[in-house]
């Protein structure tokens, strides 16, 4: 299941939901309006690695 491994967003390593214990953060973008309340949207996931390197000040500039 898909839904059930996590894609860093910054160098696209994989992980395990048991990883986010490790240190992975994750965020859940808001749906579109119009979409099914209730439901989850795509989440974005970062590595420990990356949030060092502060990989969210990089998608701060890519996803104005
Ligand atoms: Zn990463």
């Amino acid at each position: 299941m898909d839904a059930e491994e996590l894609t860093c967003a910054g160098c696209g390593r994989r992980g395990l939901p048991a990883d986010v214990a490790t240190g992975w953060s994750l965020a859940t973008r808001p749906r579109p309006t119009g979409a099914q309340s209730g439901a989850t949207g795509p989440v974005t996931a970062h590595c420990p690695d990356c949030l060092r390197r502060g990989i969210r000040d990089v998608e701060g500039r890519l996803d104005p």
